[in-house]
């Protein structure tokens, strides 16, 4: 049976419109506390060409962490595999912007999406040139994979968090210190910052995911990464993309996924969907704690899993 995709996120932007405790708005940037828990948004970009939407899906967030993915696709299009050499591959097992690990492991951060590895990231995007240059690649690359030149940077965000990003100022020295980090810390967090405070809808980032969940292919034509580096990347958010709730997440959505302090989510479902959802109020880890649910609920109604053959 065809599965009513309209119906199921109208009923669950509908479920989530009612729910009480939402979670708790991320309050360590300022500019992000000033977000309204009561919004909830989803976007479902169908292989096929098909584009759902329920809820708050055409308001703008910040896409925070989330902006991690697409910064890795440009690093590894920029060095390719040495990048492995930098950052690891592994689950962290702690929180986002957690420094323990780091002394152990000698500065090289556990995976590209913890904030450690996303601000090695930062550095390889960097190159030499000034942070407006590196920042001015992601914001084009973003609005290619989307198809919308609209999407921008929210300036206000990156300067609340310029003046509050006091650990990953942290994670940045420790980890030059380690010979790990090659510009100065200051500029790879300004790239780093802005590149968290790129502004989306759940439209358009289901729209930016899209090469995720084709294999690499831009709908519009052409390749974006080969089919094994799409693969990869859907790799590490299955195991990486939550944090120390990554086993949680892939245990209750069973999909590959990437949150963001903005409440964001982008979860792919290989040949079949990308999706986004979206609700500020976040859960212990850091995680959209609505969007989240919402998600283990579509994955529940439409039977879609990397842990089970497709539905037919
Ligand atoms: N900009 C945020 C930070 O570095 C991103 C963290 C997140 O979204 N999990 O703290």
């Amino acid at each position: 049976m065809a599965l009513d995709l309209d119906a199921i996120i109208a009923e669950i932007a509908d479920g989530m419109a009612k729910v009480e405790h939402r979670g708790r708005v991320a309050d360590y940037i300022p500019e992000l506390a000033k977000v309204d828990p009561a919004y909830f948004g989803m976007a479902v970009a169908t292989a096929d060409g098909r584009m759902l939407c329920g809820g708050h899906a055409t308001t703008p967030f910040s896409i925070q962490s989330i902006s991690k993915v697409f910064a890795l696709t440009l690093a590894l299009g920029k060095v390719g595999d040495q990048l492995w050499n930098r950052v690891g591959r592994e689950p962290s097992g702690n929180a986002f912007n957690s420094i323990v690990q780091l002394e152990h492991e000698q500065g090289i951060p556990r995976n590209p999406f913890i904030n450690a590895g996303a601000i090695v990231v930062a550095d390889v995007n960097l190159g030499g040139h000034q942070p407006r240059v590196a920042i001015g690649e992601l914001l084009r690359f973003v609005r290619y994979l989307s198809g919308d030149d609209g999407i921008a940077i929210n300036e206000a965000v990156a300067a609340s968090e310029t003046m509050t990003g006091f650990r990953n100022m942290a994670l940045a020295n420790y980890m030059r210190a380690f010979g790990n980090i090659h510009h100065a810390p200051e500029l790879v967090l300004g790239s780093y910052f802005h590149q968290c405070a790129i502004e989306m809808d759940c439209r358009q980032l289901a729209l930016a995911g899209r090469y995720l969940m084709l294999d690499g292919r831009h709908p519009g034509g052409g390749r974006v990464v080969s089919p094994r580096r799409a693969r990869r990347i859907n790799a590490l958010m299955l195991t990486c993309g939550h944090y120390d709730a990554s086993g949680d997440f892939a245990f209750r959505v069973g999909i590959p996924g990437k949150s963001g302090v903005g409440g964001g989510i982008l979860a792919i479902v290989p040949g079949r969907a990308s999706i986004a959802v979206w609700s500020p109020g976040l859960n212990a880890s850091g995680n959209s704690q609505l969007g989240t649910r919402a998600l283990e609920e579509l994955a529940q109604r439409t039977g879609w899993s990397v842990f089970s053959p497709p539905p037919d």
